[in-house]
């Protein structure tokens, strides 16, 4: 006996969800002005989502998502992003809780190594960025990516760092 797929579950929300969608405007409509000028980075995890927490209209901000934030993984997303939009500002925040604060990047990999073997050299290079301390955590993101070569020296100057927290909701800026 088969369990019903939660994607398809997934599917029949959507459903219900497109009933009551207001059209997006398409790309051609939204002068680069008008465009979003901020970029959030963030955990992927779902207790925290910017949406929510900054009251994002579409048009606010850039949020890009990975597992634990892991600056390193965001830069190709983030230099994309910087050369259609006119960035102006960036955000990365850290979480308390965070589930990369309860593995050791020793751990993934090993993990890894033992699923798909002969592959341990791409997996030793790949960037897991597993962490102990969120306000640590940020200082060191914030100053990686503003050390970056890549990334535009008025942007550098414009980037922020901050904790939010899960169990009261107040995300709150981090002096580096
Ligand atoms: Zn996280």
């Amino acid at each position: 006996m088969t369990s019903k797929s939660f994607v398809l579950e997934l599917m029949e929300r959507s459903k219900k969800y497109a009933i009551s969608h207001t059209p997006s405007p398409v790309v051609a409509d939204v002068p680069v002005s008008d465009r979003a000028h901020t970029v959030i980075f963030c955990c992927a995890d779902g207790r925290i989502d910017p949406k929510l927490l900054f009251n994002l209209s579409l048009t606010d901000a850039v949020v890009l998502r990975n597992a634990g934030c892991g600056m390193p993984r965001n830069i190709n997303d983030f230099l994309i992003f910087d050369e259609i939009l006119e960035l102006r500002e960036v955000l990365i925040i850290s979480h308390t809780d965070c589930g990369l604060t309860h593995f050791t990047d020793n751990i993934v990999y090993e993990g890894l190594k033992k699923r798909v073997t002969g592959h341990d050299k791409e997996i030793d290079e790949m960037y897991i960025g597993t962490f102990k301390n969120c306000s640590e955590r940020v200082k060191s993101d914030v100053k990686f990516f503003k050390s970056h070569p890549l990334v535009r020296r008025e942007l550098a100057e414009h980037t922020f760092g901050a904790v939010y927290d899960i169990k009261t909701g107040e995300v709150t800026i981090v002096e580096s």
